[in-house]
């Protein structure tokens, strides 16, 4: 009798602790409840503010806004938010006890490396990911990088399914949103084709395109089948049939997209815009320059982008317009130079007139 007396209790203590958990854990997943002008409401923590936007941290992802989508009482509260300065990595208010490195200022217990868990002590070379992650330059090989959003993080703390069998590495956030099977990528789909129709770039509807998410090895085997290299994410193969009657002729197309499986939802916004870019082209026998042709795809790409909020959208946009690449970046920049001079209207009438069918 006694001991099931005391394992009640236990079983009594333990759902109290449970309790406890759950509160807490509830606790932290209720942010700042924020109204935007047209009534609708979010959740979220923030973790930088500027002049113009505020980020916001939603279920562990986080997101950029315009300030003034939001009523003036939380306008307020951000302007409050913003007159206190605020740590680099935890973005908490900081008291007159801090460290400082380069333009940041840092609570001392959040200034420290994530290999090694050392306080940076003066005169320590530290590495900053976009996302807050510090980490002592000499440890730098002991950390890992997120192929997609460039986030550190600790070996020690990864899980083996961060580390793809085709060598890419990928931090829990990107891994969470990670595109692995069909239901996801047709939401992505779902995302891409209304922005495309939007700027007059109108795809097949009678005969869709297949998409197929592939790995690595099937990619380059048939990325090098078309004499296509580097380091790819996504490949469109088009095949055609002419049909020539006694008045006309006719293309009739095939189109195939690959995409790489694994890459997080928004990058795989930015592929997937880029390779149905291709299918417009090739549907029109366009030809160009390959500056020119891929230059126009990231275009698409950036365009599908820009209607992301996400701060990983807003990174993926930053290394496109600094990529050093002679191809895809210099190409991008010139068509995007090409865009802001001509409008959509205009700059696709004259890649349709770089249009080349065949004789
Ligand atoms: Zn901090
Ligand atoms: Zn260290
Ligand atoms: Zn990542
Ligand atoms: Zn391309």
């Amino acid at each position: 009798m006694g001991r099931d007396f005391t394992s009640l209790i236990r079983i009594v203590v333990q759902a109290g602790w449970l309790f406890f958990v759950l509160v807490s854990l509830v606790g932290s997943l209720k942010g700042r409840v924020w109204t935007s002008t047209n009534g609708v409401k979010i959740e979220g923590e923030v973790f930088e503010v500027d002049e113009e936007r505020v980020g916001l941290r939603m279920d562990g992802r986080d997101y950029f806004f315009l300030i003034t989508r939001f009523i003036p009482a939380d306008r307020l509260y951000l302007k409050e938010w913003k007159s206190h300065e605020r740590c680099g990595v935890c973005s908490g208010k900081l008291g007159n006890n801090f460290k400082e490195a380069g333009e940041q200022k840092f609570h001392p217990p959040c200034f420290r490396c994530m290999v090694c868990q050392k306080t940076f002590v003066g005169g320590d070379g530290l590495g900053k990911d976009p996302w807050g992650g510090l980490v002592h330059l000499k440890h730098l090989k002991q950390a890992q990088t997120c192929g997609s959003c460039s986030r550190f993080f600790s070996q020690r703390e990864a899980d083996s399914r961060q580390f793809f069998q085709d060598g890419r590495v990928s931090c829990k956030v990107c891994l969470r949103d990670a595109v692995f099977d069909l239901e996801k990528l047709n939401q992505v789909r779902e995302r891409v084709l209304p922005s495309l129709s939007r700027v007059g770039l109108v795809l097949p509807s009678n005969r869709p395109t297949k998409v197929y998410l592939v790995d690595r090895r099937f990619l380059d085997r048939e990325a090098k089948r078309i004499k296509a290299s580097g380091n790819l994410r996504g490949l469109t193969l088009t095949k055609y049939k002419i049909t020539r009657g006694a008045h006309f002729s006719d293309a009739s197309f095939e189109h195939r997209i690959y995409i790489l499986k694994g890459l997080p939802y928004v990058e795989c916004i930015a592929v997937l815009a880029h390779e149905y870019a291709h299918v417009w082209l090739n549907e029109r026998f366009i030809e160009s320059t390959p500056l020119e042709i891929e230059g126009f795809c990231n275009l698409i790409s950036e365009l599908c982008l820009a209607e992301d909020k996400s701060k990983i959208s807003t990174l993926l946009r930053e290394n496109m317009m600094k990529s050093e690449n002679p191809v895809y970046g210099l190409g991008f920049r010139k068509m995007r130079a090409k865009l802001q001079s001509l409008g959509w209207r205009a700059l696709l009438a004259e890649m349709k007139g770089k249009s080349k069918p065949p004789r």
